[in-house]
């Protein structure tokens, strides 16, 4: 051990006193022998590109994770901006890299509030990215070449709100002095991650689902664009290995726990009077309880999803509690089932897609997966007990807590079954028209309710003309007399 740290002293030193090999297209060729004799080991080079970035983990009312340094590891230039995304705040934008080439400010400032979203926008990009086969996902706008970034707008405008466009190819951040509270005191939903992050998702989902944004679409097709952007926020999380080992040391591994992970918005939900967050996953909803709303509606889903997710995890904690650590275990769990959820929602119908799509297409990967059957009773049984599926198995064991958690065969009555049938088909999350009145910013830009759904299903740039169609039309009508 002793002679090992002196080699590795002796190289280090040795390192230090040559000149580190240039750039070129011989370098090996350019080295003298005496020096390849004295580092017998070439020590690896670092990669070459990527930045450290100063973020917040959740936002600045979440003091028990606060400002973190996260590294993005790929050429970001000055804006930030690179070739997907790029960050507009008149009079601050471009910022430029620190000395080290990282985007490194103080909390608070505009310059930390540019690096930031862009961090937050680009690690969700990057997160589905990976469960894209490392392929880039494309904006809705992204056709026929075009290759046209996002921008991304942190101080939009003052309102509580935020917004995804594709008419304007940007995610705006609104900025708000809550009511009752002093001047001084502003919110700025960009620093939030999970808002952030849900904006980015609303945005992904439309370059992979491009019909789905439009309130043509039963309610339920709504509350999964609704749901997609607080389950990217929840899996992003889950991502970053030091939240992950954050919430399990809070919650002791138990997700049903009060966390900062269920909590959504914490900030901005407290600064409307709603002390566990803009909204909870950890929620019991069922969807006869929720009518035609679809912000309501998408609790229920991504409380489904939530409620697998502490499935599994608590399955697969008892199978690997000797051989892993819980924040890794826990870190697997919700990648495989970020990438399960993604390809399921990939695989669903281009127009109208229900819950009960997603479930059955959910069901279906992870068989062809090989993923133990357990898996597939989770799946079906939260499914089921939310009122989105017929329940295929009994649920008593899970209403009496009798499920067997540790047997990785466990169906219930014997069957694995991959198709399931929707609760009730005349429920009104799949027949009314869409109630959008309580969704983010995005679910209520006129684009998305006055475009025809065809038309938006199409992928493509949009111009306001496409909003107001109908209106031009009839104006060309009149004037035309
Ligand atoms: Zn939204």
């Amino acid at each position: 051990m002793t002679i090992h740290r002196q080699e590795i002293r002796s190289q280090r030193e040795t390192r230090v006193q040559v000149p580190a090999p240039r750039p070129g297209p011989e370098p090996q060729a350019a080295a003298p022998p005496a020096q390849s004799a004295a580092r017998p080991v070439p020590i690896p080079s670092p990669p070459r590109t990527g930045h450290r970035v100063l973020v917040y983990k959740q936002d600045p009312s979440v003091t028990e994770l606060g400002v973190r340094l996260a590294f993005l590891p790929f050429v970001v230039l000055n804006g930030p901006a690179d070739a997907r995304v790029r960050i507009e705040l008149p009079g601050v934008t471009p910022v430029a890299r620190n000395v080290s080439g990282d985007f490194v400010f103080e909390a608070g400032t505009p310059e930390f509030d540019c690096a930031h979203t862009f961090a937050v926008v680009r690690q969700a990009m990057a997160m589905f990215e990976r469960h894209n086969g490392g392929e880039p996902i494309p904006f809705a706008w992204n056709t026929d070449g075009n290759t046209e970034p996002i921008t991304v707008f942190p101080h939009a405008a003052t309102g509580a709100n935020a917004f995804y466009s594709r008419t304007a190819q940007a995610l705006k951040f609104l900025f708000f002095t809550p009511q009752g509270a002093p001047a001084e005191t502003v919110v700025h939903t960009c620093r939030s991650f999970d808002i952030v992050a849900h904006e980015t998702g609303h945005a992904l989902l439309d370059g992979l689902k491009p019909g789905w944004l439009s309130a043509g679409n039963p309610p339920q097709t709504g509350g999964l664009h609704e749901s997609f952007g607080d389950l990217t926020a929840i899996f992003l999380a889950l991502a970053q290995p030091d939240q992950a080992d954050a919430l399990v040391a809070l919650t002791k591994g138990n997700l049903h726990d009060k966390s900062f992970l269920a909590d959504l918005a914490e900030e901005f939900g407290k600064a409307l009077g709603m002390p566990a967050g803009l909204r909870n996953a950890d929620n019991d909803l069922k969807l006869s309880e929720v009518g035609n709303e679809v912000h309501a509606i998408s609790q229920v889903f991504t409380g489904a999803v939530y409620d697998v997710l502490a499935d599994v995890y608590a399955f697969e904690m008892n199978r690997q509690r000797r051989t892993k650590d819980p924040a890794l275990v826990l870190i697997e769990v919700a990648s495989a089932l970020c990438g399960l959820v993604f390809e399921a929602i990939v695989a669903s119908p281009a127009r109208g897609a229900r819950y009960a799509d997603v479930a059955n297409e959910m069901l279906r990967i992870s068989a062809d997966r090989g993923n133990p059957a357990i898996y597939r009773t989770f799946i079906r049984n939260r499914f089921a007990v939310r009122e989105i599926t017929t329940a295929v198995t009994p649920l008593d064991d899970l209403m009496s807590g009798q499920m067997r958690m540790a047997d990785a065969g466990y169906t219930g009555n014997g069957q694995d079954a991959t198709e399931v049938e929707p609760f009730d088909e005349r429920s009104a999350s799949l027949r009314a028209e869409q109630d959008r009145s309580r969704c983010c910013g995005t679910m209520q830009m006129p684009e998305y309710e006055f475009v025809a759904p065809e038309r938006l299903a199409e992928r493509g740039a949009l111009e306001d003309d496409d909003i107001l169609r109908e209106d031009i039309e009839a104006l060309r009508r009149a004037f035309g007399k």
